[in-house]
């Protein structure tokens, strides 16, 4: 399947993820509402590695890719879920570098993590 050829696809997917990226990185580390960016955080890294899924799909890479891809893709939105906290006390967001040990205090203002 390919619906856009690289030439054509690659500078849309260029435009959509860092329109996404921009977009996603004002809302997450402006906004303070930490029980809105608790609620919106899995549905937008969901959507988001299926649209990188997408382009790749579209973009006329090899089927077989995909097999590799998607797990990848999922596993990496998984643990970006688990990594990243919001403090309820300040409302920052926080995104540890170790996704098997999420942070337990907030690293700016030292309140407990949910
Ligand atoms: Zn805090």
């Amino acid at each position: 399947m390919n619906f856009l050829d690289t030439e054509q696809g690659f500078p849309v997917f260029f435009i959509v993820w860092i329109a996404l990226a921009i977009g996603s990185g004002l809302f997450f580390w402006l906004n303070r509402n930490a029980e809105l960016k608790r609620k919106v955080l899995p549905p937008f890294l969901m959507v988001s590695g299926a649209l990188f899924i997408g382009f790749i799909w579209v973009s006329g890479t090899p089927t077989n890719f995909l097999y590799i891809a998607i797990p990848i893709v999922a596993l990496i939105t998984v643990l970006n879920i688990r990594s990243i906290k919001f403090c309820d006390a300040c409302g920052s967001t926080l995104h540890s570098q170790n996704p098997f040990s999420p942070a337990k205090f907030c690293s700016k203002c030292g309140a407990e993590l949910q």
